[in-house]
């Protein structure tokens, strides 16, 4: 059934932005609402083992997004499975609608909507998604036990994945449009040393080639961004791994934005160019994009709502 739900802070969101908020803000006894989307968890749950989250030498990214989760519920942040459709900035309290039905109001809001894979925009891309073209290595590497793989990127969640795709995969190709990776050091040492990992160099996707009885993947063409030379791979998994955009839809018409797209904060702050909604996390940084940056900016999102309350109180 429809309802209205008001709350002193609604945090949008559930990846370590959103938990950390959440945590913070509950220990302010702000009592906040925190709506989940589409991906509770948020990216992480997206990945295997993550090496780089302080605490922890190594964990699996969906493990560390539970135990952030439970620590926000332990702490008494109300942990909705909703999806934010329609977000009101107009006026206090701003209103939120939910999916579900219920709508919810806010004396503050805390954008922790993260971002999302990017894909190539190209027809053929699109006609096999789901159905050999893949933007999620964990989720259906599985499916490639045995068979050639192409990976498209060269950033950390490339090499990632070309290397998590090798517990599957006969061979895993590497299609980077130039020959030297954005990835770091330590992931890309571990990728050369990869005997199933064949990089190509200065080379782009041009189409993906397939079958439609049944619908699979079995070839990819690829253009040599040099010689403008196109050839033709054969494999049964395209991964796209070219990056994320960050998750703007519900105020990118109202709020700041820098980068192609990103939230613009204050310096040294988490306030946007509307009183009383903040942003944290993947939203709002188009340069660091980390699990802990995001869970110090959610921190941080969470202590400026609670001085923006104190200051607005009544
Ligand atoms: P996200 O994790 O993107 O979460 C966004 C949340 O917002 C999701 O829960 C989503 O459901 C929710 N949401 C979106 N729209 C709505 C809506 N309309 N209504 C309600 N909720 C909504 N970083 C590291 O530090 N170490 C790593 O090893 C690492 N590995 C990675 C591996 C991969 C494959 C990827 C893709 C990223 C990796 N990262 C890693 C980066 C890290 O995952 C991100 O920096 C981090 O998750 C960003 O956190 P966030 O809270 O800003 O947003
Ligand atoms: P990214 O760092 O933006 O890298 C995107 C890669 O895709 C780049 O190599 C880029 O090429 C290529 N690319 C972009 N558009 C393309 C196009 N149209 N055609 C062909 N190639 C294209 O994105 P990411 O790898 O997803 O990483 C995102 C963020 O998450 C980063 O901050 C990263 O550090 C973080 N992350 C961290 C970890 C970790 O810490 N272990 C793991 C995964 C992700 P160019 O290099 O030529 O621009």
């Amino acid at each position: 059934m429809a309802e209205t739900r008001h709350t002193k802070v609604l945090i949008i969101g559930s990846g370590p932005a959103g938990y950390t908020a959440g945590i913070y803000a509950s220990r302010a006894m702000l009592s906040p609402i925190l709506v989940q989307g589409i991906e509770p968890g948020g990216q992480l749950t997206t990945t295997t083992e993550v090496e780089n989250y302080p605490g922890f030498t190594e964990v699996q990214g969906p493990d560390l997004m539970i135990k952030m989760q439970e620590h926000a519920t332990e702490m008494g942040c109300d942990i909705v499975g909703d999806i934010i459709t329609d977000l009101d900035t107009s006026k206090r309290p701003f209103t939120a609608k939910g999916d579900s039905g219920t709508t919810y109001t806010a004396d503050a809001v805390i954008l922790a909507t993260g971002a999302r894979a990017k894909w190539l925009g190209l027809p053929s891309e699109d006609a096999f998604k789901g159905f050999g073209v893949s933007a999620c290595a964990t989720c259906d590497g599985f499916f490639y036990r045995g068979q050639e793989i192409v990976v498209i990127g060269g950033g950390n969640t490339a090499v990632e994945e070309a290397l998590f795709l090798t517990n599957f995969a006969s061979k895993v190709t590497l299609i980077h449009r130039r020959d030297e990776l954005r990835a770091e050091k330590i992931l890309v040492d571990r990728l050369m040393k990869n005997e199933k990992i064949e990089p190509l160099w200065f080379h782009q996707l041009d189409e993906v080639v397939g079958d439609d009885n049944p619908k699979g993947v079995t070839a990819v063409r690829v253009k040599n961004v040099k010689s403008g030379e196109i050839t033709e791979i054969p494999c049964k998994g395209v991964f796209v791994a070219i990056g994320h955009a960050p998750a703007n839809e519900l105020v990118k018409d109202v709020l700041e934005l820098h980068n192609g797209g990103y939230v613009t904060v204050k310096p040294g702050s988490t306030e946007t160019s509307i009183p009383g909604i903040f942003a944290a996390g993947d939203l709002t940084d188009h340069k660091y994009r980390q699990a802990v940056t995001s869970a110090g900016m959610g921190c941080m999102a969470a202590l400026d709502a609670e001085r923006f309350l104190a200051e607005n109180e009544g």
